[in-house]
């Protein structure tokens, strides 16, 4: 059965079996329904189904009860680690409604990245974007933990742990172990490979990619990375929730480098090829991006401001993977990281951070 309506707003559940007008009819795939109103503030009882499918989809079964089997819309969400990432996505998951429980290793980093949440929000009240009401019911809806055991009663965890397999893997089986059998276990991994990842669980069916841009709150893209075994209603699912954080998903299979990295990933080792052949200054060539292609920021600065030694690594790991002499690093690049010039977090890259016209001046050399 292809059913699918992607319609915002709406979920997906399984019907082991349905009666309709009397007769009964049996469907084993997933159906999707929409529902008159946003699911965080509903439970699945109040919800009015309207169910979409095709009578060429329907077999007659007799005598056989409603019974719907799986999957609830998502309600509770459990954000892991509240770093960087992992703190704008408990933020932007309470905006969207949800439940959340954000944890980290000890109460001295969740109370830290809970202050991180309150300082965005009030800023957004600053610039006009959001009410005191709305600061006041986010914050309501995040409860911070330093127990796993808080995470049990998730529908959905958002891993954002630092990047390292094991340390993913190790949490994707303690949640597995701690959680019922519908939960979907996603991770914000900006590299490794969610299949990778999904080969120490129980249901890989469960795990996907879901990976968010810094600053959260504000990057509107969220790639949704689907590995071999994710199934489409846990695709499906995520993708909704990114929907009703407000970000646009797009959805790519399980490659290195996802479609962002890649893309972006070329066109800086590109732009740092030129610097080191004297085609033009770094600030010259970041320019021509955000004057002629009307990119927001060039390339070479915003290399600065990842920084060169985290470009460097993805670039190694892609020429690694992908075999392709486009993601080779440039010796410039290598150059500047063993000379600690990392961007904006040591001072100096392709810009020099420490002028008071930081960034305005282009570092050529
Ligand atoms: P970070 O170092 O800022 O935060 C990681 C947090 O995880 C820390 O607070 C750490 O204490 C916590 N942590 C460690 N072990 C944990 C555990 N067992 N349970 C719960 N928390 C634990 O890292 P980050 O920059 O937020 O990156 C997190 C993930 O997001 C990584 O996989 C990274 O590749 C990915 N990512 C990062 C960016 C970025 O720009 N920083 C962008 C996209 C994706």
């Amino acid at each position: 059965m292809n059913p699918v309506a992607t319609a915002p707003g709406s979920v997906t559940v399984y019907l082991k079996s349905v009666g309709v007008f009397g007769c009964a009819y049996s469907i084993n795939n997933a159906v999707r329904i929409s529902r008159t109103r946003q699911a965080p503030n509903l439970t699945a009882f109040h919800l009015k189904f309207d169910l979409l499918f095709s009578q060429s989809a329907l077999s007659r079964n007799s005598n056989e009860e409603i019974s719907v089997i799986a999957r609830a819309p998502i309600q509770v969400i459990a954000v892991l680690g509240a770093g960087t990432m992992g703190h704008g996505i408990a933020q932007v998951a309470a905006a969207a409604g949800y439940r959340v429980v954000l944890r980290d290793l000890n109460e001295e980093v969740v109370a830290r990245g809970r202050l991180s949440i309150e300082r965005n929000l009030a800023k957004a009240i600053q610039l006009g974007k959001i009410s005191e009401d709305d600061r006041r019911q986010t914050l309501a809806r995040i409860q911070t933990s330093a127990r796993m055991e808080d995470v049990a009663a998730s529908d959905l965890i958002i891993e954002a742990a630092p990047e390292k397999l094991e340390l993913k893997q190790e949490l994707l089986r303690e949640c597995e172990s701690l959680t019922g059998p519908n939960c979907i276990f996603a991770t914000n991994t900006s590299s490794l490979s969610i299949s990778e990842i999904a080969a120490a669980a129980a249901r890989p069916e469960n795990v996907v990619g879901m990976h968010f841009f810094n600053p959260v709150h504000i990057m509107r893209l969220i790639e949704i990375v689907v590995g071999n075994e994710t199934s489409t209603a846990t695709t499906d699912l995520v993708r909704d929730v990114g929907r009703q954080m407000k970000k646009e998903p797009i959805v790519v299979r399980d490659v290195p480098g996802f479609a962002s990295s890649r893309l972006g990933i070329t066109l800086g080792l590109e732009a740092m090829r030129m610097v080191e052949q004297g085609v033009a200054s770094a600030r010259d060539i970041d320019t021509a991006m955000e004057l002629g292609y009307n990119h927001p920021m060039g390339p070479l600065r915003l290399t600065d401001l990842v920084g060169l030694d985290v470009r460097l690594s993805i670039a190694e790991y892609l020429h690694r993977k992908l075999g392709s002499e486009t993601f080779r690093p440039p010796e410039i690049l290598r150059r500047m990281v063993r000379e600690g010039k990392l961007g904006k977090k040591s001072g100096e890259g392709f810009y020099n951070w420490n002028d008071n016209d930081q960034a305005q001046r282009a570092h050529t050399s």
